[in-house]
């Protein structure tokens, strides 16, 4: 008859288990100090609400699921990311703004285009006085200040459109 009880408690009371479990124990407890450091962390990175951080930190440190729940409800963006994305949209919008636009279509149109690419609007022409090309709209033009709208070329609200060719 074997003795199964007797076998366990001699591999238990054996000090080079008892070492290597002790070591295992103290690997797990340092792993599991190390995820929650890292999801306060995270949190802290992702979300500015000191009191949600905290929260969100204790519920990463419940054990095995907490972590889990935890990248699964995480903000995806960290702060600085979001801080980023904002800046971008901003600077594209400022872009946007800048860009000269057709006053007939409101299509992005380029300074010297002659033609609005989009309605064929007529966006430009050349000053009768000093052949630069001035913009329609304009009632004099810049660089000779000839008077633009006694010709009449102030084509706004109406403007001219050639049409398309085919
Ligand atoms: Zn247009
Ligand atoms: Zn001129």
């Amino acid at each position: 008859m074997v003795d199964l009880n007797g076998i366990i408690e001699n591999f238990l009371a054996n000090p080079t288990t008892q070492a290597f479990m002790r070591t295992v124990a103290l690997y797990m407890t340092g792993l599991y100090l190390a995820t929650v450091f890292w999801a306060a962390r995270d949190a802290a990175s992702r979300i500015f609400d000191r009191r949600l951080v905290v929260l969100l930190t204790l519920l990463a440190a419940v054990p095995f699921i907490g972590m889990a729940l935890y990248i699964l409800i995480r903000p995806s963006r960290t702060l600085a990311e979001t801080r980023e994305a904002e800046l971008a949209s901003h600077a594209l919008d400022a872009e946007l703004a800048r860009t000269p636009r057709c006053p007939s279509c409101d299509a992005p149109a380029e300074l010297d285009w002659r033609y609005c690419a989009h309605c064929s609007a007529v966006l430009t022409h050349s000053c009768p006085s000093c052949s630069k090309t001035v913009r329609s709209g304009w009632t004099a033009c810049p660089f000779c200040a000839t008077e633009l709208g006694v010709r009449g070329w102030r084509l706004e609200p109406e403007l001219t459109t050639v049409p398309r060719t085919a």
